[in-house]
Order: C-alpha cells, then structure tokens, then sequence
C-alpha cells in the first residue's frame, strides 16, 4: 500500500528531518508557483534547496487567478512592452514543458461601438502583441467582420458589435501547474513541505540571515532551518516578513483583490473564450470550461486577511453587470451565480496610482541581513523570475565558495505529467490521450472522465490507472478511479486533507462544484483509510470543508 516518493505525505515526517539535517544553499518560504519554480531552478542546477508552506502548496494566490498563461494584452495599453515580450514569449516555453495542463485557448475579442478599442487600434495591438510575444505563425491574430464575429459567438449583443478578433491565450489550471513544477523540483532532490510556517528569522553573529524557526503546524514541533541564502517567496505576506526581519524600507506592496464568478453554461452557453470591453476602461475574461463558464476579474484595493479574501457582493454585481452589457440576453443575476473565488494581487505600490494603472512586473529587494524578498509578477512568468532570482545567488555562492554552479535549464525542463516524446501539438497529445483511454476503459471509465483525469495528471496517469485496476481487482469497481486517484495526491502530491484535494489538486470547487457533495463523503472515507484518520479526524476534515464550499457560495 505504501508508495513512498519524496513527494509523499506518507513520507512527509523523514522530508522535515532532512530538512533539518542540512545547511541549505538555498531555504525558500511560500510555496506557491514563485516558491515552486525556485525549487526547480535551483535544484537543477545542482543547488540544496529546501521550501516550507505555510498553507497547502498554491493556497495563496496560486489557486486564485484567472489561469491563464498569457502574455498580458492590457500591459500594452500602459505601454509595459518588456513586460509583455518577457511573458508573451514564455507562454510558450510553459505550454511545451507542461502541455497536459496549459492548453491553446483560441480567445475571441469582440470590438464594441464606443468601446475602447476600435477595429484599427485592436488590429495594431495584437500585430504588436504577436510579434512582442514572438507569437507562432499559426496562433497569430485574425481580425474578424462583424458578421464573422457574430457567427462565432451569438451570445455578444449584434447591435453592439463593430468587428472583432481572434488570437491565442493558454488556459491552465494554476495549482496544477504549481504541484508539478514542485514534483518535478523534488525529482531533482529539492524538498519541500507544505503547513510547515516560518515564524522568525535566526540571524549570525554578523547579523546576516541564515535561516528560520519553523513550526510544524500538522503537530506543533518547532525547530530551526538554515540556509545560506533565504528567499522570502510569500506573495501577499512578503511585507509581513520583511518586517519580521525589521527591513520593511523603501517599496512596499500595494495589495489588490480580483474575484472571478461561476455560472453555469445551461444558463450562459457561451461557445468561446471572450475577453471584452466592461466600459470603464478594463477588460474582463468570460472562459467556458467543463460545464460552467467563469468571469473575471475585478481589481480593488485590498487591507483584510491575506489568507481568506472575501467575496464582496458589489464585484460579482459588476461582473453580472459586465456580462449583461455585452449579452443582454443572458440576464444574468445573483441566483445564476454557483460560486466564487477571490485572488490577491501583491503589487509594487506607485504613489497616485490606480490599482488597475499599477505594474504587474516582478522585483527583487535584498535587505541588510540578506534577504531576499520576491514579489509581483504573473503565474507565466514563474520561470524567468525563479532564474533571475538564483542567477543572483549563483554568482555571489561561486565567488564565496569557488563553486562552480550550472546555468539555468528549466527552459528545456519538462514538468512532472508533461514529458511527452513528441511536441506537444494538440493533436498529438489527444492521439496519446486516446490511446490511454484504450487503455483504461476497461475499469468501466468513460471516456470524458478519463479525460479530465489526463489533462489533471499527463503521463503521471499510469501510475492512476494502473491502482484503478488493481482497487476494481480488490475491492469492485465502485468508486475505483476516485480511490485512486485520491492515493496518487496522497503519496505523489502531499495532499493531506480534503481541500488540498478538492480545491488543489483537482480544482473541482472552481469547475465543478456541484460534482463533489455526491462523493464526499467516500472521499472522506478514503483519505482516512490512506491517511489513517479517527473518525474524530475525519468529521472535522468534513467540517472544515463543507465550511470552504459555503465560503466560496457567500457574498455579502
Ligand atoms: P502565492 O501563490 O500567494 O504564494 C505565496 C505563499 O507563501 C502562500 O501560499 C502563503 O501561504 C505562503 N506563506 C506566507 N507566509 C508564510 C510563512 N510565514 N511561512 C511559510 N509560508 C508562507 N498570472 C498569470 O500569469 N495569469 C493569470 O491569468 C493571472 N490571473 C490573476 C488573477 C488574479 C485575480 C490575481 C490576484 C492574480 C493573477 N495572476 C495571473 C498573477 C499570479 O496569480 C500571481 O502572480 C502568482 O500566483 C503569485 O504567486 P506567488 O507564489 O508569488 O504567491
């Protein structure tokens, strides 16, 4: 039964021993995608790397953007050019290391009478925007007739119609993309642990840092880790620990909330991804996905809780209201609403500015004790951040210990589930989809739900299928894939709960949510058998979760 990898919660205890053990080269807080593409840079290069999470891997705002990879169209407008050359171009570099779950999304932009962008302008800027981004030949834009426009997508309002365009995002799912960079980092030798907080820094006789007190929230242990250089990779909470380390000078982040809202495509059956005009000077995505289409973002001033943004009534309103203008005919209201998330954004603050005005690049600020902080950014850019960050710290450890350290690899670095023989062509990646499905099929799966579970897992889905046969073998067929794939998380992802399941590891409480009350309570069931829970244990994980869903239902 056991499977122990180094990525295991079954093997979670022997991870914060070694972790112990060793001096790191380079000890990482926050494990959300900039703590993960860390890990996996300074792994590969031969570097020791630790990571410590306070929450679940990718709780912060990497489970709560708009998941895509994208190059950042509006960055543009506010003539942010580097910006948009820097991660329009790496889009691709993460869709082919990880293609299983960052997918061509063909995004159809409608132009509007009155609207901000005209057909000229909309035209100029995805020419610019393809060749910022280095675009390929065949995902360049396409402008579109009015009439070609409404033939694509009926939904958009006729009479407000001028034209319209077609160009490529990638869609992902954002925690995903975070647990794989992490696996893959672990194969490498990184380790990483998640509901491990550091609580303070420890300091040399220099008064330079060198490491952290961490405490074990799973069982209250409290111990020390040292590292040689420490990376303050905590997004939102960077702040926070910069004045722990008393070096909170200078810039400061600007924290801004972004809510997306989730209908149902019975009610709203849009056939394309659209990214459109709201009227106020921003831009909003509406992305069909399974059976629901989600809508946003928002971009407010934020001050509350950095670990549970509330949804606040007067946004998904604006977002209703956004849809309504462009598609009269949906009459969306409040009821239509499943559910909810919010996002926080951790910008660099720029007096006099509005928070949809402020940079989304990221930054590095290094204090008088040395550390490291790294905030800003986007979900796309994780890998070129995690680069620039260790090449720092390359230089000074070859210069300090006459080591000699490898360049950056990650480029060429397929992710964990996204090591494919061939390019990841979607075609091809359906004809290899297929085939696993052939595969499979026998344990009574249908072909939808094999799919899910491939664009969820990638090639990883052997090692699902393979325990799926054997439960359908031991135990029947009932529930055979939702057992297995729950001992994957367990053993290969450090999943440990419930909503490291349901909101992490599979993103069901964003795409589908109504699927999970009918199998809670087996999953319940299952995890207590892997995880060993009381039944005290496992009523509190049931709990606490049914608690999250009525939180992402909840806006007042
Ligand atoms: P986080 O994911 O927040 O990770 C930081 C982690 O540090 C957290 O998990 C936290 O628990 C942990 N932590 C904090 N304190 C401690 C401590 N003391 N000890 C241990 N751990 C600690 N980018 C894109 O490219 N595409 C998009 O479509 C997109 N959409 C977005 C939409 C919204 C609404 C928002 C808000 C952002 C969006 N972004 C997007 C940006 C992107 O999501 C973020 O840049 C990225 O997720 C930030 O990752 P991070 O690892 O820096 O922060």
């Amino acid at each position: 039964m056991k499977n122990k990898t180094p990525f295991s919660t079954l093997n979670r205890g022997e991870i914060i021993e070694k972790m112990q053990a060793y001096t790191h080269d380079v000890l990482v807080i926050g494990g959300g995608i900039t703590g993960a593409g860390i890990a996996l840079d300074a792994a590969s290069r031969g570097l020791r790397v630790a990571v410590i999470e306070k929450q679940d891997f990718a709780a912060g705002t990497s489970s709560r953007s708009t998941k895509l990879v994208h190059g950042g169209l509006r960055y543009l407008e506010h003539l942010e050019l580097a910006l948009v050359h820097e991660v329009g171009r790496e889009r691709e570099t993460v869709h082919r290391n990880a293609s299983h779950i960052v997918l061509p999304e063909k995004m159809l932009l409608p132009i509007i009478k009155g609207g901000s962008l005209g057909q000229f302008t909309t035209s100029l800027a995805l020419y610019v925007y393809d060749h910022l981004a280095g675009v390929k030949k065949s995902e360049h834009r396409r402008m579109l007739s009015r009439k070609q426009t409404i033939e694509k997508e009926p939904l958009v309002e006729s009479e407000l119609l001028t034209g319209g365009a077609v160009y490529y995002e990638y869609k992902t799912t954002d925690s995903r993309l975070t647990i794989e960079v992490f696996k893959k980092a672990s194969e490498y030798g990184a380790l990483a642990v998640n509901y491990l907080a550091a609580e303070s820094f420890v300091y040399n006789e220099k008064g330079k840092v060198c490491g952290v007190n961490a405490r074990d929230l799973k069982n209250g242990a409290q111990f020390e880790l040292k590292g040689k250089y420490v990376i303050n990779a905590t997004g939102a909470w960077v702040d926070d620990l910069r004045k722990l380390d008393n070096s909170l000078k200078g810039k400061r982040l600007h924290h801004t909330k972004g809510i997306h809202i989730v209908v149902s495509r019975k009610r709203f059956n849009l056939n394309h991804a659209i990214y459109f005009d709201v009227g106020d000077n921003r831009m909003v995505f509406a992305i069909p996905r399974f059976s629901i289409v989600y809508i946003g973002t928002t971009d407010t001033n934020y001050t509350g809780d950095f670990a549970n943004p509330n949804i606040e009534k007067a946004d998904v309103q604006y977002l209703l209201n956004a849809i309504n203008r462009i598609s009269p005919q949906a009459k969306l209201v409040m009821d239509d609403v499943e559910s909810a998330w919010a996002g926080l954004r951790p910008l660099i603050h720029e007096e006099g500015k509005a928070p949809s005005e402020l940079s989304r690049k990221d930054e590095i600020f290094k204090s008088g004790s040395g550390l490291l902080s790294i905030a800003g950014g986007k979900l796309t850019g994780y890998r070129v951040m995690a680069k620039s960050i260790i090449d720092l710290i390359a230089k000074h450890l070859k210069k300090k210990e006459d080591r000699k350290i490898k360049k950056c690899k990650t480029k060429k670095i397929a992710l964990s589930g996204g090591d494919f023989s061939f390019k990841p062509e979607t075609y091809k990646l359906i004809e290899y989809a297929d085939r696993k499905y052939d595969e499979a099929k026998q344990t009574g799966i249908s072909v939808e739900e094999f799919k899910t579970l491939f664009y969820r897992y990638g090639n990883n889905i052997d090692a699902i299928t393979n325990r799926a046969f054997d439960i359908r073998n031991s135990e029947g067929q009932a529930h055979a894939w939702l057992k297995a794939e729950l001992w994957y998380v367990v053993n290969h992802e450090l999943a440990s709960g419930l909503s490291d399941f349901f909101v992490r590891r599979t993103g069901m409480i964003h795409f589908q949510i109504n699927e999970i009350e009918p199998i809670l309570e087996i999953a319940a069931a299952e995890m207590a058998k892997l995880l060993s829970w009381t039944e005290a244990e496992k009523a509190a994980q049931l709990s606490d979760f049914r608690t999250e869903l009525q939180a992402s239902r909840t806006w007042e």
